[in-house]
């Protein structure tokens, strides 16, 4: 469990360029929603990261990815998918906050997402993890049609169907019938 981190001294006037290729382990909030949310990264967390320093100020961009494995939320099929995303965080150092930092800021850049940092170095372990966990679904499917599975009997409706199911789904469907005829 090797954090990672970037000492800003090393980031001269060019920016400095980051590979990532880490295992899950190193992210304890995804270890966390591994467990929570039941699901799995298959894979370790790779990505590119070009920090470039602002004065005292680092900004850090680019994209992190991670194979993912999960279970559809409606009929429990497994769900292999692709975790990539872009961000750019804004790291403030965290001294001395006078009022000219804002204005040296560009229009338009105030909605980047900012952190801030203390010390010498920049701990990217959070803002990794947070940035995966962030695209991990909640309630995941294997596609937005599912039928899921019967909730009486569990079968899975998307491959056979049930009598219990057939009742539910016709009940709805004359009561649909019977509301359209009385409105006119
Ligand atoms: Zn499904
Ligand atoms: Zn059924």
């Amino acid at each position: 469990m090797v954090p990672v981190k970037i000492v800003v001294d090393h980031i001269k006037d060019t920016p400095l360029t980051v590979h990532i290729d880490e295992p899950v382990d190193t992210f304890p909030l995804l270890v966390t929603m591994q467990d929570d949310n039941n699901c799995s990264i298959t894979g370790r967390i790779q990505g590119d990261l070009i920090v470039t320093r602002e004065y005292e100020n680092v900004r850090v961009s680019g994209r992190v990815s991670a194979p993912l494995a999960l279970s559809c939320s409606r009929c429990l099929a497994d769900i292999t998918t692709f975790i990539d995303t872009s961000f750019t965080i804004f790291f403030r150092k965290e001294v001395a906050l006078n009022a000219s930092t804002e204005d040296e800021l560009e229009l338009g850049e105030m909605d980047l997402l900012s952190s801030s940092y203390s010390g010498d170095e920049i701990d990217l372990t959070h803002e990794i993890e947070e940035q995966i966990a962030m695209e991990i679904p909640v309630k995941p499917l294997c596609s937005e049609s599912c039928k899921g599975l019967c909730h009486e009997c569990g079968t899975d409706l998307n491959t056979s169907s049930c009598s219990c199911s057939k009742e539910n789904v016709s009940l709805a469907f004359s009561a649909l019938k019977d509301f359209k005829v009385t409105k006119k």
